[in-house]
């Protein structure tokens, strides 16, 4: 097993061997395609990339994969059940790419990755586990011999991914902490995040996570504060420097802020309230704010 562990902006990515050559985990967002497709090839060799598998569909999980699929025609894609009807009919809003102002280019599927199945690759079978919270369809991997969990966004080191179905009003904190329940049942020995470092202490993970969450239950506002930072240091990950007038314009047209801006913090003009939000980047060492301009750190 080979991880590609990336910058915030690409999700990290798994090669699995396979009988007849590599499967890849998740594919980066799509400004780092290029450099994606060649990691692959570097760490695959001569073997020939035949499948390619998606934890879920963020953009920055499932960004390379058209490039992919044109470097490897062969290769067979497949996707969580629950988002499949969304990529073939290629629905951009539900795909949260429109309302995160995020982009992902069209990719297409051969088949999907259904919850509560087993994955053969070679001698060793994956679990398919439905991971709902950050993602009402992304499935994690988990293979029970060598007790190795590819977590996605369900388990950081430190944390988990946004909430995105809480962002449109849909309770999801329950979910979270069930499937971190499900994560601590299976007892995995090594985790492979979606971002960040592989970790082994799997208690301590799990424990951070349920404060992170306990926090977020006791105020919600406080995670909506989180999730307008994210969509901001993501797209300033994505430029690396614009004014912070081109920022605040972009945040203006980005269906999430507004969202988020009338749900929890209506009594306040919104572009003030986005421009609170990237004070509170630049005062956490996240962002630099110089002259007007706004720069990533
Ligand atoms: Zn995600």
């Amino acid at each position: 097993v080979v991880v590609l562990e990336r910058g915030w902006l690409s999700s990290n990515t798994v090669l699995l061997p396979t009988p007849g050559g590599v499967a890849v985990v998740d594919s980066g967002y799509w400004t780092h395609s290029t450099q994606t497709v060649e990691l692959i090839s570097a760490a695959s060799g001569s073997r020939p990339v035949t499948l390619l598998l998606n934890t879920h569909l963020h953009s920055d999980h499932c960004g390379g994969n058209a490039a992919l699929q044109a470097r490897h025609p062969q290769m067979r894609t497949l996707v969580p059940a629950g988002l499949a009807g969304w990529v073939r009919d290629w629905d951009t809003s539900a795909l949260t790419y429109d309302p995160t102002g995020q982009f992902c280019p069209r990719f297409s599927i051969s088949g999907v990755l259904q919850p509560g199945t087993e994955l053969e690759l070679g001698d060793r079978r994956w679990q398919v586990l439905g991971a709902p919270g950050h993602d009402p369809h992304s499935v994690v991997l988990f293979e029970p011999v060598s007790r190795t969990l590819i977590s996605a966004d369900a388990l950081w080191a430190n944390g988990f991914g946004v909430v995105f179905p809480e962002l449109e009003g849909q309770s999801a904190f329950a979910d979270v902490a069930r499937t971190l329940d499900l994560i601590e049942s299976i007892g995995p020995a090594l985790v492979i995040p979606g971002h960040g470092p592989m970790f082994d202490d799997v208690t301590g993970a799990l424990a951070r996570a349920r404060r992170r969450l306990a926090g977020y239950e006791a105020s919600p506002s406080r995670h909506a504060i989180h999730a307008g930072k994210v969509l901001l240091k993501f797209k300033l990950l994505e430029w690396q420097s614009a004014s912070a007038e081109q920022l605040l314009d972009w945040a203006d047209t980005t269906p999430y802020f507004e969202l988020l801006h009338r749900r929890w913090f209506g009594n306040e003009a919104r572009r003030s309230w986005v421009e609170r939000l990237l004070h509170e980047l630049v005062s956490g060492g996240a962002a630099r704010l110089e002259s007007g301009m706004v720069h990533n750190v």
